[in-house]
């Protein structure tokens, strides 16, 4: 019997060699340490996939994204420096810490707001010109048309012959940060002949602040004079203008005069104008009688801007 029973065993070990288990594998599935193995038999597959590491950041050490495993530690903050337009901040993970500092402010003027010298911060408006606090505007916009005004009765009309801004030549001479804006217009009445003085007036101004300009100009000789205008709060004394041209001439219809102006000015500085309008709101006290002259809904005003 015990010969029967050691047969069977060898008969049994020699199926086994011969055709191997019959274990039916239930396989896991491979991760990052683990191959694919079968949870019967613990017989594997394969190899194990391996971590998939994320860089470390300052916020995590080195980390596996699918088992969460970590190595080392995070790194360090990048911090950049507090300034007026942020707290002192991580550019890794945006954390901050501390408050923003104080903006350093340059006050108002003319052209720009309050604003930060700094990081350029703003706040509220520029300063309101004086030519728009008179309710003023300009009323010339294009170069070469005519445009009708009446003076004591009689039509005219007012027209840009040309309008240019360059920085020098023979005749307006250079000064660093400052440009030429030259204008030359022609004023035409179209009926009677040129009397003996002029009916019309032509006049020029600081739009943002007509005070301080005609407080500033100071007579230089027949045809010049200095000025300072306030520019970004900057005031440029070295302004200059000319008296190019002005000449009387008929027409077909009339007479017409032609005048050609010349402003040296801050570069950009878009502030001058010229005007013409009636001559009668003009006397001795010129200072305190522009503003009838600016306010006549006839007067002809041109920006040169
Ligand atoms: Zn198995
Ligand atoms: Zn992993
Ligand atoms: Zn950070
Ligand atoms: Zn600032």
């Amino acid at each position: 019997m015990k010969r029967y029973l050691s047969l069977l065993a060898m008969m049994i070990l020699c199926v086994c060699v011969f055709t191997g288990c019959q274990c039916s594998h239930e396989w896991t599935e491979a991760d990052c340490i683990t191959p694919k193995t079968c949870t019967k038999c613990e017989e594997t597959e394969g190899e194990a996939l391996g971590h998939n590491w994320e860089e470390a950041t300052c916020t995590a050490p080195k980390t596996c994204t699918v088992c969460g495993l970590s190595e080392g530690e995070a790194q360090a903050h990048v911090w950049t420096e507090v300034s007026c337009a942020a707290p002192k901040t991580c550019e890794g993970c945006g954390l901050t810490e501390g408050e923003a500092l104080e903006h350093t402010w340059v006050e108002a003027n003319y052209q720009a707001p309050k604003t930060c010298s700094v990081c350029a911060a703003t706040e509220g408006a520029p300063w309101t010109s004086a030519f728009e606090v008179m309710g003023l505007s300009f009323n010339v916009e294009e170069v070469g048309v005519a445009y009708p005004m009446i003076i004591d009765g009689q039509d005219f009309t007012y027209t840009i012959e040309s309008y240019e801004i360059f920085a020098s030549d023979e005749k307006h001479p250079a000064m660093d940060g400052y440009e030429w804006h030259v204008v030359s217009h022609i004023t035409e009445c179209l009926q009677g002949v040129a009397p003996y003085y002029y009916p019309t007036y032509t006049d020029f101004n600081n739009y943002y602040d007509m005070e301080s300009f005609n407080k500033s100009l100071t007579v230089k000789d027949n045809y010049s004079m200095g000025f300072t205008v306030n520019y970004l709060g900057v005031d440029y004394s070295d302004c200059l203008f000319q008296g190019d041209a002005d000449y009387l001439d008929t027409t077909d219809a009339g007479w017409m005069r032609k005048e050609t102006l010349a402003f040296r000015v801050p570069a950009g500085f878009d502030g001058m104008f010229v005007c013409v309008g009636n001559a009668d709101h003009i006397t001795s006290d010129y200072y305190l009688e522009y503003k009838n002259l600016y306010t006549d809904s006839n007067t002809r005003f041109f920006q040169l801007k």
